[in-house]
């Protein structure tokens, strides 16, 4: 196969189905290139938490009030793709109370609403809830299943024109004159595409990508682990109200509860320890708020990496990296028609596909508003045909592997 395109996208992630998607939509011609089935990399391993912003309201104003729109749109046009539960910021009695009042007001400023309920109207509503649960914030935090939200991505960009190809890895790019000309993918399609622009989505790899070309991505990225396990009786999101930590979050599916995470700094997103005492701190650290999940069968634990964005002047604490998004161009490195979109959320990939999309499309010189936030997605309110297009691009990560297609 030997083709040009307007745009190229590497990364069949969240972000780059976002991004082929909002250009398909605004009439431009894309090619997206994912090396493995879609959602293969991060999206497919999160958390799956559909952020109401709470987590980062006090340290992050506009990433928190990101969130909440995007919490908010995604609730308006993703249908099955995400579940409403609600969530709880609980403060156990070893929980400084002073965070609690700090984390409310945060929201209060952002317009997160906030509700603020005792420990015994927090157990009503969660039964099995540890009576070292003092009080709880009720915030708008929900579920999101990633596999179905970037096949319907994908779906939503093929039908508006755009070339979906999983199995397609990008292995070399070539520069000439200051500009990307051919790019070679192995795989399925093995042969080259002659774009006029790319777009690297190809989250913990872009360092990877823009090597090829001699530009440079400034990664740090951290490693987080997630145990699923046999609980049925969660509603809400339980969420640690404390500095974030080990062992935050427990996310409510049908039959199975998703506790996590842990947040290490890796060299290489593949080949990473998986260490042992992440899997028993995240339960232990859950099981504080929740004690039943302790002893529940342990039925999934898998890893992910954070494509985290850390500029040689930016913070040290892996924590403390910024969870916002960073939109790079590489002219000063001598390639001009490569962008670089990293970090952010999955709760944010619309807003990280939309600000791509308008660089690009002044790059190309399209005058065309984004739609994405206001159309609903394809089959969006079909569960069964969202998991049926999970399975035509071989797209079901590990995060929502119990519920997709079950
Ligand atoms: C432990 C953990 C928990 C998280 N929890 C949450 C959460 O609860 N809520 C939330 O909102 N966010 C969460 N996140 C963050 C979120 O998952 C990521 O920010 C987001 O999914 C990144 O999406 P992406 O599309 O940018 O990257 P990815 O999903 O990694 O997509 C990049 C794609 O590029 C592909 N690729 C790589 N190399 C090539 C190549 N040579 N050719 C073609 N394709 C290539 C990869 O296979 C991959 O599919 C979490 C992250 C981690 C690690």
């Amino acid at each position: 196969m030997d083709r040009r395109t307007d745009v190229l996208v590497v990364g069949g992630g969240a972000t780059g189905t976002g991004i082929a998607r909002d250009l398909a939509l605004r009439g431009v011609d894309v090619t997206l290139a994912e090396r493995g089935g879609l959602s293969a990399g991060t999206s497919g391993r999160s958390h799956g938490l559909l952020h109401s912003g709470a987590r980062y309201a006090e340290a992050d104003g506009p990433e928190a009030r990101a969130c909440l729109e995007e919490n908010r749109t995604l609730a308006e046009i993703a249908g099955a793709c995400v579940r409403e539960t609600g969530g709880l910021f609980v403060q156990l009695s070893e929980d400084d109370p002073a965070y609690f009042e700090a984390k409310r007001e945060a929201c209060e400023e952002v317009g997160i609403p906030t509700e603020v309920v005792d420990g015994d109207t927090a157990r009503e509503e969660v039964p099995d809830m540890s009576e070292d649960v003092e009080r709880a914030l009720r915030v708008p935090d929900g579920v999101v299943y990633p596999s179905r939200l970037v096949a319907a991505n994908a779906a939503d960009a093929r039908e508006y024109g755009a070339d979906v190809l999983p199995h397609a890895p990008v292995t070399d790019m070539r520069r000439e004159g200051g500009r990307i000309t051919e790019v070679e993918l192995g795989g399925e399609v093995d042969g080259t595409i002659e774009p006029t622009h790319v777009v690297n989505a190809a989250g913990p790899y872009a360092s990877s990508i823009a090597e090829l070309v001699g530009a440079t991505v400034e990664l740090r990225p951290t490693r987080g682990v997630m145990v699923s396990v046999d609980y049925d009786r969660l509603e809400p999101v339980l969420n640690r109200c404390r500095d974030p930590d080990d062992g935050d979050i427990v996310v409510p599916h049908d039959d199975e509860v998703v506790l996590g995470t842990t947040s290490v700094p890796v060299d290489d997103p593949e080949a990473y320890e998986r260490a042992d005492w992440e899997i028993e701190r995240s339960v232990e650290d859950c099981a504080k708020m929740l004690p039943a999940v302790a002893d529940a069968a342990r039925l999934r634990t898998w890893w992910g990496v954070r494509p985290l964005y850390e500029p040689e002047e930016a913070a040290i604490d892996a924590r403390g990296i910024s969870r916002g998004f960073h939109l790079l161009e590489h002219a000063d490195e001598g390639v001009a028609n490569l962008a670089t979109i990293v970090g952010g959320k999955l709760t944010t990939y619309r807003k990280m596909a939309e600000a791509t999309a308008d660089l690009v499309c002044e790059h190309l010189g399209v005058d065309a508003d984004c739609e994405t936030a206001t159309r609903r997605l394809t089959a969006a309110d079909d569960p069964a045909r969202l998991d049926a297009l999970v399975a035509e691009f071989d797209g079901q990560g590990p995060t929502d592997e119990d519920v997709v297609g079950s």
